[in-house]
């Protein structure tokens, strides 16, 4: 079910349960800002999920409210994690969703990192 992007920040979601360490992710990579672990419902060959470790729903309480270095920070791990799973060469695409018309399910911000194949057109049509 979709949710809102906006705070308060719900520490019950699914997404800082993991960072918690109260339910396993399967990880790629991990630093001061941010986790990346593979999507547990893929939909691309390669599907990965990057968090940043602070309390945010989405990208715009992220955008306006996260410091200059956690906003960096984090910025380049997802570029990192691209880099290092190789995504580079044939491309990839970075996706976050924010509130109910994107369809965000999960109330932490996180980004997509989508490749593996020719991802087709930027848009689905509307269900
Ligand atoms: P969004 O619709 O942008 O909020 O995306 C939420 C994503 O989280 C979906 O692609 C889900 O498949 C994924 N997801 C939900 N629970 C888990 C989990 N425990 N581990 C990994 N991915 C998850």
């Amino acid at each position: 079910m979709a949710v809102s992007g906006l705070p308060p920040y719900d520490d019950g979601n699914i997404f800082a349960r993991i960072l918690r360490g109260e339910i396993p992710c399967n990880k790629v990579h991990e630093d001061q800002w941010a986790l990346a672990f593979h999507d547990i419902n893929p939909q691309a060959p390669v599907h990965v999920l990057v968090i940043p470790k602070g309390r945010y729903c989405s990208f715009a309480d992220f955008s306006a409210n996260a410091g200059a270095e956690e906003i960096a920070g984090f910025t380049r791990a997802v570029g990192k994690v691209a880099k290092d799973l190789g995504l580079e060469e044939q491309g990839y695409r970075v996706l976050t969703n924010v509130g109910e018309h994107s369809g965000q399910e999960v109330p932490h911000f996180h980004v997509h990192l989508f490749a593996g194949r020719p991802l087709g057109r930027m848009l689905g049509r509307p269900a």
